[in-house]
Parts: C-alpha cells; structure tokens; sequence
C-alpha cells in the first residue's frame, strides 16, 4: 500500500498528491511514469511522475479528473493509501545540451514538462554553464568538459579572437563579474567550440562560430503555456523559475495572451533558430506543433498518452503508430518524434471506450452520492 502524503487542488478537476514510494523515487528519471491501482477491483491507469524526492523517498503525481478512476483518486486525502503504484516505467528524456529550446505545456501537460525543464536547466550547471537570469553566460573552468578542452596552452591565433570578440564584447561586462581572473581560460575553451565549429563552411555554420561561446552551448528555455481560462492554469510560478522565457496563452483571454499555444510557438520559431520543441497536452495541441515545427525542420518530441493497462509492453493496449510501425508508447515511450505520429489513429483508439467510461462514471457518481446522502 502506498501512502498519500499530502494533496493539493490545483485548479477546478486538477488535484496533486505526494505519495510516499521510495523505490520509485530512487529511480525515477525524467520522462517516466507510474501505473497505479486504486484498490483490488480497481482498474490501473497510468500518470506522470511529475517531481520526485530521492531523500524523503516521495513521488508527485498531478492528475485532471475525467473519468472514475481519477474521480475516485481525487477523493482520497493525505492518509489515505493507494493498492498499488508500478514504476518507474517508459524510456527517459534524453536530456542534453540543445541550445535553444521550446518546452509547450497544454493543460495537464504541465506535469510531464516540469520534471524536463529542471533537467534541461540541470545540465547547464553540471556542465559548468553559468547563467545569469537576464542574459549572460560562462563556463566555470573547473569543470571536466572544460578541463579535457580547454587547458591547452597554445596561443589563440588572432582571427579566431577576432572572430570571437565581437560575441564576447557584449557578454564581456558580466563575464568578468562572474570569473574575473579567468577569461583567458574561458576564451581558449570558446576558440575550442570554434575549432569544431570551424570545419564547416556554411553561413549557419560561420554564425555558429560567433556564437560559439553564446548560444549553443547551454539550454537556453522558452516555455509555453496554455489553457482554455486562467484558472486551469497549473505551475505556472514553479516554470516560471527556470524558464528563460514564459508566455501564457488562453482560449478566452482571461490571463496571458488570447489565443493558442501554436500562436506564440510560430512567433518563437520564425524569430530564432530553435534545437528542440518539447510539446506535452491534449493530442490534438501535439498534433498541431508538431505540424508547425516540421518546416522549419524543429526536433520535435511529443509525450503520448494512448489508452495503457499494464505498462511494461506486454498487452498491446498503448500500441501507436510511429513513421509507420506499430510502437508500445509504455516501454517505446511515451515520446515520440512529434513528426513520425499518426495522431488521428491516437485520437480516434483513445475515444475506443467512450460509452462505457461514461457509463462507469455517471454509476460511480450516481453510487457515491447515494452513499454520501444516506450516510448524513
Ligand atoms: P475514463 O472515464 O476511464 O477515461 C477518460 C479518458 O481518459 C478516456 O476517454 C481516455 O482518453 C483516457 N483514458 C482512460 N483510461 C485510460 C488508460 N488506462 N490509460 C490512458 N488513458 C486512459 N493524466 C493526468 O491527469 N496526469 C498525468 O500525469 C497523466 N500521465 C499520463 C501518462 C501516460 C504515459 C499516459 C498514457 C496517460 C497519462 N494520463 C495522465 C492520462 C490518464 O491516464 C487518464 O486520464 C486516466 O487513465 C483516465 O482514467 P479515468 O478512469 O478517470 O477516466
Ligand atoms: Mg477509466
């Protein structure tokens, strides 16, 4: 049995809760999921892990009640205990340094994103990235990539400072805030990243020389937020903290934007050059980001959420088509090339039982109620 620890509701039907599962919390990364099971008659149903806690042995699931099961969790409280939670399962994030990337929460998406974008911003202080909140970066010479790169004691030939200058004159006020005594190692390992750069002659490549030391070496954050009204709106403060920039869309206005998510994406992705787009939501926001950013040629991940029972790839429920071939988005996923997903077959698989989940959940309400009204 797993305990509640603490519960939390977040906006109308969106509920958080702290369970207590050392195991999993040990060994969640980012991008897995849980399949848990109210009770012994219970259905499974599969959530995100969305933050976890390795010392307090702790995991945190956001979930939207939409049907029974999940109506019937958001009425268990902090004390309350769950039968069975699984995990972690489903493949990783892989998490590297991109650039610049453009995280797209839609509605509950956000507690897929928030465990990539602590990690998207994790790697750049492990890789020795120092970043200002408004604008500045450097690399801390201490750190090992830095050390296997950048410690040789050649000379910077003078083209290549010439080159590098024009970047570094207008980070250079900050650089010398942030390592005073150490720009010369910072410089040898920008002309590093240049050298690599170097033996590609293309005008983006040339552009990449100058930015070397900026733009591509570190994960700069663009998060997108939508929801359908203001009050739907989940974690917006908690993105908000590592999020280079944030912009909040609504369907009706009422906070932020009005607007779609794809309205501002567009506007991101035509005003730079953008490594990776991670979009996490309703199938059908994936569907259109994805078809957004395929022209501009946009690494693309979705996370999907097709109909799961048991999770570890032996029922075939979360089958999905990806470039073609049938994938298990439990143990092949759940991300995906956002390119590569026939999102009309996902749409129209995960509306496969609507009648009976309807069904299930006007007895279950109708019982409960019942019960609620006999009891006092
Ligand atoms: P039902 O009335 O049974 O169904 C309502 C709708 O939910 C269905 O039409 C269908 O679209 C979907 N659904 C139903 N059963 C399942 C199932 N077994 N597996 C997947 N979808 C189902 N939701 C969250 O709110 N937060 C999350 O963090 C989250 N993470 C997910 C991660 C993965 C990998 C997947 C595949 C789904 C995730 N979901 C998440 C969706 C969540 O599993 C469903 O909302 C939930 O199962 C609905 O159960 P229900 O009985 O309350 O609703
Ligand atoms: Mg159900």
């Amino acid at each position: 049995m797993f305990k509640i620890l603490e519960k939390q509701t977040l906006a109308p039907k969106v509920e958080m809760m702290v369970i207590q599962a050392p195991y999993i919390a040990r060994h969640a990364k980012v991008g897995n999921f849980i399949v848990l099971r109210l009770n012994k008659k219970g259905e499974r149903i599969p959530l995100t892990i969305a933050d976890s806690d390795r010392d307090k042995g702790t995991i945190t699931i956001l979930f939207q009640r939409v049907g029974k099961t999940t109506e019937s969790l958001g009425m268990l409280n902090a004390g309350d205990k769950i039968q069975d939670v699984v995990g972690p399962l489903g493949h990783a994030t892989p998490i590297e340094i991109y650039g610049n990337c453009v995280l797209v929460a839609g509605g509950i998406g956000a507690a897929t994103l928030y465990p990539i974008i602590k990690a998207l911003k994790a790697i750049n202080t492990s890789h020795g990235v120092i970043k200002d909140k408004e604008n500045v970066i450097a690399r801390s010479p201490e750190t090992p990539a830095c050390r296997q790169t950048g410690r040789d004691d050649e000379a910077i030939p003078k083209d290549e400072i010439a080159l590098l200058e024009p970047a570094l004159s207008e980070k250079d006020e900050i650089l010398r805030g942030v390592y005073p005594e150490q720009k010369d190692e910072i410089l040898r390992f920008a002309q590093n990243d240049m050298r690599r750069a170097q033996n590609d002659r293309s005008e983006g490549a040339r552009n990449d020389r100058k930015m070397a030391f900026s733009e591509q070496s570190y994960n700069h954050i663009t998060v997108i937020m939508g929801a359908r009204t203001k009050e739907l709106l989940i974690w917006e403060d908690k993105f908000r903290q590592f999020a280079d920039e944030c912009f909040v869309t609504t369907d009706d206005g009422s906070y932020g934007r009005k607007g779609l998510v794809t309205d501002v994406l567009k506007e991101v992705v035509e005003s730079k050059s953008i490594a990776l787009a991670v979009a996490v939501g309703p199938v059908r926001m994936m569907k259109a980001v994805s078809e957004l950013t395929k022209p501009y040629a946009v690494k693309t991940i979705v996370s999907l959420n097709p109909l799961m029972v048991e999770g570890t790839g032996m029922c075939g429920a979360c089958r999905v088509k990806i470039a073609g071939e049938t994938r298990f988005a439990c143990i092949d996923g759940p991300e995906f090339d956002g390119h590569d997903v026939d999102f009309q077959e996902l749409e129209s698989r995960l509306r496969f039982y609507k009648e009976e989940e309807e069904q299930a959940l006007h007895l279950f309400l109708t019982r409960t109620k019942r019960q609620v009204t006999s009891n006092g």
